[in-house]
């Protein structure tokens, strides 16, 4: 099989196999011209037109490139959708969706979507006459209510960040529908190996792919798929038009690092259940934010549309003092923003992802002082829980 299938992930034999299987048989892992047992680096940006009568499948670089497309189909496979594109970061696939919208337009988004994307919104689209209405999409109700005329969009983020607070992705996947609207969720923070939005209705699935896709905190990255060929060729006339694709050598190292997708998110997810349950039982902890503890208000829907809680943990320590001399303190994470990587990183919302939004807002959405988010990695988790037992205890 090569790429020259088309930029369609269903429709051929590796759809019909089992998520696993699909992570290392999607089409393109051997060269269809030599064997050579990964995706060649087409490092090329311009191809020869051999007969000009009949012109090369791909001809420019901007508008197509083999490497880049056997990414692009790989992810479309992944996610069950029919087109895929590569962008240059997360917020590069965002801004193209969010270009399939017009001035006069009005989206639904979600309250405490990703900083930069609130950035995207608030900072640069509503200068081209985009509007955004930010509500909390734990109440439908909410989602409803702030339906306008000119609504034309539906922005989910399930889990949020950094709280993890989860949307019914099917139920408003099924309401946008009726009202006509393109609904669109960052799965970032589950990837398609524990939740497959196109699968619950829902029209486009964004992904800062730099996080757990890429997987190794060395490749920055944005994917977008599209449930259907329409919004497909939209996405794809956007891609093209801004210019905004990803690279070769980052199209491959992403392909490379998504081939072990499965076993690092099993890996993680089972350690962070872990360090989920083992700061819940502690009385110097004041919160823990995971949907997979008992008492997580998100936990039944997470159950429904998601195969898994994921590797992100936040908690709350109780005072910025305390986290500080947390962040000092550790010696196994590597304090950072990003996430979604095979070695540990803890953040510190209030001054790195979130600095940007007043206090009162932050504080309003439960990203207090205290609050650290810990992505876990792959490394031991009992290193993991006593490095942070240590620096709890210097705290
Ligand atoms: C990091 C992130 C983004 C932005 O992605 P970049 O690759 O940094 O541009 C968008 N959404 C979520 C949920 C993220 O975590």
């Amino acid at each position: 099989m090569s790429s020259k299938d088309g930029n369609n992930g269903s429709g051929n034999r590796s759809s019909e196999l089992k998520f696993d299987t699909r992570l290392l048989h999607f089409g393109s892992e051997v060269d269809a011209a030599t064997g050579a047992s990964s995706v060649p680096l087409y490092q090329a940006s311009t191809f020869h037109h051999e007969d000009i009568f009949n012109p090369p499948q791909h001809d420019y670089t901007r508008s197509g490139n083999p490497t880049r497309q056997a990414l692009e189909d790989y992810i479309a496979l992944l996610e069950g959708g029919t087109n895929g594109y590569a962008f240059p970061s997360g917020m590069a696939a965002i801004s193209a969706a969010f270009m399939l919208f017009s001035a006069g337009d009005h989206l639904i988004v979600t309250e405490d979507v990703y900083g930069g994307t609130y950035r995207l919104l608030t900072g640069i689209l509503n200068r081209f006459g985009l509007e955004a209405s930010f509500v909390d999409m734990t109440k439908i109700e909410e989602v409803k209510a702030a339906l306008r005329p000119n609504t034309k969009g539906i922005y989910i983020e399930t889990p949020s960040n950094p709280t993890l607070k989860i949307t019914d992705i099917a139920a408003l996947a099924a309401w946008s529908k009726e009202q006509g609207l393109i609904s669109m969720v960052d799965n970032t923070f589950m990837t398609p190996y524990y939740q497959r939005p196109i699968e619950l209705g829902i029209d486009i699935v964004l992904h800062s792919a730099t996080k757990f896709l890429g997987g190794h905190s060395d490749v920055l990255a944005g994917l977008a798929v599209s449930a259907n060929e329409s919004l497909g060729r939209q996405l794809k006339y956007l891609q093209n038009g801004l210019g905004s694709v990803l690279g070769v050598q980052d199209s491959w190292l992403l392909m490379r690092g998504m081939k072990t997708l499965s076993a690092r998110m099993a890996h993680s997810e089972i350690s962070a259940r872990r360090l989920a349950e083992w700061l819940d039982s502690r009385s110097d902890i004041t919160a823990v934010y995971y949907p997979g503890l008992k008492d997580h208000p998100g936990r039944e829907i997470q159950e429904q549309q998601s195969a898994g809680y994921g590797a992100v943990v936040s908690f709350d320590v109780g005072s910025g003092d305390r986290a500080k001399q947390v962040l000092n303190a550790v010696k196994l994470p590597i304090v950072a923003v990003s996430l979604g990587a095979v070695e540990s990183i803890l953040s510190y919302p209030a001054m790195m992802s979130h600095a940007s939004m007043p206090a009162e807002v932050r504080l309003e959405r439960g990203i207090t002082d205290g609050l650290l988010r810990f992505s876990v990695g792959l490394e031991d988790v009992e290193d993991l829980i006593a490095d942070l037992e240590q620096a709890l205890a210097q705290a």
